[in-house]
């Protein structure tokens, strides 16, 4: 048995795509391997056309019902292997090792958090070095932290993380936080409980076991040490492109799917959505995302119709039950 269509990833871009799918009657299987990607664990999301405020984890459930509702599989699994055979079919490996077919498949594994790759960064995430405010900040309530990064998620982290610290401290390399206006507003009405420390960098995590400090590049209050009991690090993504390669889709210098504007790949069937292509210049929103899961849905749609079952001659019709 083989889908008409495969989405792998189940974030914005995914579920909007499988809405899609759903109503251009597909048979579509959504692979993916945390529920929600990013907004779920993005905290509430404010611009979002339809909502003035929602949780990112309750958009993500009602974009799962809506796909549900509309017949589309969805499931957990990672897949660690896309392949297109001869015939133009896909076969997709998950690590668990089942084997799925389809004749289109839409790959929207969005990114994953850049890393400041200082020595003990990675011994010390969970220990005090933690990467996401919505899932971690509670752990900090009345105490002090570090965010580090000058971008909208640093300062939504830092919004978000004032419920719960007593202070916070916000490094940013740069001259300037190029934040949303609205979040930037929000954080200056916090007044004393945050400061932010300009022109610095991180330069060494320290700790044993458990994180104590950072080294900052330059003097703050008199020391280059800035004790805190919580550093949260939000310093940009990175694509996760790992399945593109994997499929021979042509990514750009920095790792990025190439697609043109209807999400179609250098690979005829392969169609990309959200996060993973850098489509808007770095602007990645679920409403983008959700958008470009529209689009590649409508353009494995239209390759189906031209195409039909290509997986048939492997005795995989999407036809079989
Ligand atoms: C802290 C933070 C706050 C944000 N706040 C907002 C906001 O207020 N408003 C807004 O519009 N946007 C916000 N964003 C941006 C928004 O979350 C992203 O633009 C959106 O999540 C992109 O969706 P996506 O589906 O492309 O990728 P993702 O959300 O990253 O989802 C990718 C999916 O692919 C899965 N996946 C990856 N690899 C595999 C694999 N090999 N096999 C199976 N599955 C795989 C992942 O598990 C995940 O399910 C925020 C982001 C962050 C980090």
């Amino acid at each position: 048995m083989s889908y008409d269509l495969i989405i792998v990833g189940s974030g914005a871009a995914g579920l909007a795509a499988a809405v899609y799918s759903g109503r251009y009657r597909m048979r579509t299987l959504v692979i993916g391997d945390e529920f929600g990607g990013y907004t779920s664990i993005a905290g509430p999301i404010e611009n979002y056309p339809g909502y003035s405020s929602i949780d990112g984890f309750d958009l993500m459930v009602n974009m799962k019902k809506q796909a549900t509702d509309l017949g589309i599989e969805i499931r957990d699994g990672r897949v660690e292997d896309i392949q297109r055979g001869e015939s133009g079919c896909f076969t997709l490996r998950t690590k668990k090792g089942e084997e799925y077919f389809s004749n289109t498949v839409i790959i929207a594994t969005g990114t994953e958090h850049r890393r400041l790759g200082l020595p003990n960064e990675k011994e010390l995430t969970g220990k005090g070095v933690h990467y996401c405010v919505t899932c971690d900040g509670p752990l900090y309530r009345d105490k002090t932290i570090a965010v580090v990064g000058g971008g909208d998620s640093s300062v939504k982290g830092v919004n978000l993380a004032a419920e719960y610290a007593k202070k916070i401290y916000l490094i940013v390399r740069g001259t300037k936080v190029a934040a949303e206006p609205i979040n930037y507003e929000r954080m200056k009405k916090l007044g004393d409980k945050v400061e932010v420390l300009f022109e610095t960098e991180v330069k060494e995590i320290l700790g044993s076991g458990i994180f104590e400090k950072v080294v900052l590049s330059k003097p703050f209050n008199g020391s280059i040490d800035l004790a805190v009991d919580g550093l949260f690090i939000e310093v940009g993504l990175l694509p996760r492109s790992e399945l593109l390669k994997k499929a021979g889709v042509a990514l750009d210098e920095r790792g990025y799917a190439k697609a043109d504007t209807m999400m179609r790949t250098s690979v005829p069937g392969a169609f990309v959505a959200g996060d993973i292509i850098n489509l808007f210049e770095g602007f990645k929103q679920d409403i983008t995302a959700a958008a470009m899961g529209a689009v590649a849905a409508t353009s494995a749609y239209e390759y189906y119709k031209i195409h039909g079952d290509l997986c048939v001659v492997h005795g995989k019709s999407s036809t079989d039950s």
